[in-house]
């Protein structure tokens, strides 16, 4: 498309970044437009773009949005939905449940999952492509420019190789991608935005379609602090349509056992989309009626739902974002009753009892139980706990909040300022297969930090820099991120020097230097899709870090004093080995004795978890330790007595 041209003035007043929410759901596109951020709307006068994309069969331009949502039951093998799921993602990521869609997809075993549409196959950053070239083209005619820039908001909690196929959705789709910014972090941009002169503290709680994400912020006169982010990547919306379309599965099952619908490839789209609507109706009203006319050629399907019953489908999956809420505040070291306000952002917080379940979460303690009609733009106070504010428009906010990171890239908005933070810790694996950590989790971004590493055995001539993300203590429980080898001179354990620097930029992307510090050998690493992470295993992992936490710091205790102790023992062995005919037979014997009840301990590891008895290992190396004063001194002497004679 040929640029139009653009006043002079009118430029002026208007940020040329657009901002993107491409949710999974639904995408939406907002600019800043004389310091006020406005959403655009598409060609169908809607604000809001469902993000499905239609592949015709007589290879014509893709359709995106509603367009393509019409073909869902008629084509559903050509129509994608959901890709946001699948971006960046391997095959063993991904649950059983999650593969579940109604178009093909290939999985080969840990091979980035690809799409089918007939004979070709699509990255699912191509098919984000096409819905970020509607957007930007909805955006161009809103506003009657061009646009080649933009910042797109992703879920806190996407990996790094979620990132990056982000930015190269984007960059297929014709836009520089000038920063990948947090959801729930740019809804609470938009939330922010007539409160700069505020000091106050915020959790943001989102929940889409197919992500969750609680957030902690901190907003002092405009600057943005993150304090903590938790989330689940695969929790919102559309497991509470699987939950009522398992509902109408048992129910169509009682009445006919000889109709199986999840044969009939039509079948199971529709009632997907019915279990969708008769969710949203019940947010409005109290009992509603599915009816899907020939579900098959002789079936008529008729159910009348209720929002008590829907509310017992619901309930487990909603309580799943209890803990991601407990624990955000614990991490941003504060309690529920400092925060002012609960921010609800994401469509699925439409839904009555998700805001009275968070306000009970965050102690909002007279939100008053569901009412018949949900009222947006209300907030409920409470005399102690924070109000639970659903004030903000829950699907635009995210668009808003990246136009405005847009704003204030241009300098447009030079009045705010986003700090926000990394949910995992990332740090590299130390000899004994621990963990050490560069860079702990919710810090804040961009952020750089290094430590210089050595040997652990003598003559080695490589260091295998291995990374790592999680808050385990042992390696082997965190996830690898990648490996290289940074090599230098051979030389005696402990005298090569690797200076190891990480580096998150504030798109949240890891770039990691080793330099070998005598040669000034560099080696830089950007982390980028080849990350084998489970991502949705993330919340697991911070899980189960706290409650591995005593094992693991047993398990850390163990494997450093054993490291030590194995030191200390060929130290030993050394000595005695060059010195045992300078020794009295009883001095000789005592050192035999004290070696033995160490190697006794060790020998009692258990392999299986890597700990022991921290205690009598300690006690035993204090012992030998001791007892090898005088062998020490003998050896010292000696070494210097042969040195001096030349020996
Ligand atoms: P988002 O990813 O933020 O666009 O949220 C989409 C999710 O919100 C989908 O699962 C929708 O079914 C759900 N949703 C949208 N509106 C409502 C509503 N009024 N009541 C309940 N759920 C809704």
């Amino acid at each position: 498309m040929m640029s139009c041209p653009l006043l002079a003035e009118q430029y002026k007043h208007m940020s040329n970044i657009i901002g993107i929410d491409l949710g999974t759901t639904h995408s939406a596109v907002a600019v800043v437009d004389s310091g006020f951020p406005i959403v655009l709307a598409n060609a169908h006068s809607k604000r809001l773009t469902p993000s499905v994309v239609h592949y015709p069969s007589d290879q014509k331009a893709p359709k995106v949005g509603e367009e393509a949502v019409r073909m869902r039951t008629i084509a559903p093998d050509r129509t994608i939905y959901s890709v946001k799921r699948f971006m960046g993602r391997r095959s063993g990521d991904l649950s059983d449940r999650e593969k579940e869609v109604d178009y093909s997809i290939q999985a080969a075993p840990n091979a980035p999952i690809q799409i089918q549409i007939g004979e070709a196959l699509l990255s699912p950053e191509a098919v984000s492509a096409e819905i970020l070239k509607s957007l930007k083209a909805a955006a161009e005619s809103a506003m009657e420019c061009t646009f080649e820039r933009a910042v797109i908001t992703v879920p806190a909690y996407f990996n790094d190789a979620q990132r990056q196929a982000t930015i190269e959705a984007g960059r297929l789709a014709g836009l520089t991608v000038e920063r990948i910014i947090n959801e729930p972090t740019a809804a609470a941009l938009a939330y922010g935005l007539n409160r700069l002169k505020d000091q106050s503290k915020i959790a943001v709680y989102d929940l889409g379609g197919g992500t969750f994400d609680i957030t902690v912020l901190e907003l002092n006169e405009g600057v943005f602090r993150v304090l903590s982010t938790h989330g689940n990547t695969c929790l919102g919306g559309n497991d509470i349509d699987q939950a009522i379309l398992n509902h109408f599965l048992s129910v169509i099952r009682t009445q006919s056992e000889k109709i199986d619908v999840t044969q009939s490839e039509e079948a199971l789209p529709r009632l997907r989309e019915a279990a969708e609507q008769a969710k949203i109706a019940l947010s409005t009203e109290t009992t509603t009626t599915v009816e899907l006319p020939f579900l098959t050629p002789d079936f008529h399907f008729k159910l009348e739902l209720t929002r008590e019953e829907l509310q017992s489908i619901a309930r487990p999956i909603i309580e799943r974002t209890k803990q991601h809420c407990l624990r955000a505040i614990s991490d941003a070291g504060i309690r529920s009753e400092d925060l002012d306000q609960v921010v609800l952002v994401g469509g699925q917080t439409r839904m009555p009892l998700v805001r009275e379940r968070v306000s009970e979460y965050f102690q909002c303690s007279d939100f008053e139980e569901t009412r018949g009609d949900v009222r947006l733009g209300d907030s409920f106070h409470t005399a102690s706990g924070p109000e639970l504010n659903t004030g903000q428009n829950p699907d635009e906010a995210v668009a808003l909040g990246a136009a405005i990171q847009g704003a204030i890239l241009t300098g447009e908005m030079s009045q705010m300022t986003l700090l926000d933070v990394t949910p995992l810790s990332l740090g590299i694996e130390t000899f004994g297969g621990l963990m050490n950590v560069l860079i702990p989790r919710n810090s804040t971004i961009p952020a750089k930090a290094g430590e210089v590493f050595t040997t652990a055995v003598a003559n080695q001539k490589e260091m295998l820099i291995h990374i790592l993300q999680g808050e385990r203590e042992k390696a082997a429980d965190n996830w690898s991120l990648g490996q290289f080898v940074v090599s230098f001179e051979k030389a005696p354990k402990g005298v090569p020097r690797v200076g190891v620097q990480f580096e998150i930029d504030a798109n949240g992307v890891l770039h990691v230097l080793a330099r070998d510090i005598k040669s000034g050998k560099e080696q830089i690493v950007e982390i980028k899709s080849a990350i084998d992470v489970e991502d949705h295993k993330v919340t697991e992992m911070v899980e189960s870090s706290v409650e591995h936490a005593m094992q693991d710091w047993d398990a850390r205790r163990w494997i450093e004093n054993k490291l030590k102790a194995n030191d200390l023992l060929s130290a030993v062995t050394q000595s005695l080995s060059d010195c045992s005919e300078d020794l009295e037979p009883d001095y000789l014997e005592l050192i035999q004795e004290k070696v033995d009840v160490l190697k006794g301990v060790l020998a009692r590891e258990n392999k299986e978890n890597q700990s022991g008895d921290v205690d009598a290992l300690k006690r035993a190396v204090a012992e030998l330790d001791d007892a090898t004063q005088t062998l020490a001194q003998i050896h010292l002497d000696k070494i210097t007595a042969e040195y001096l004679t030349g020996a």
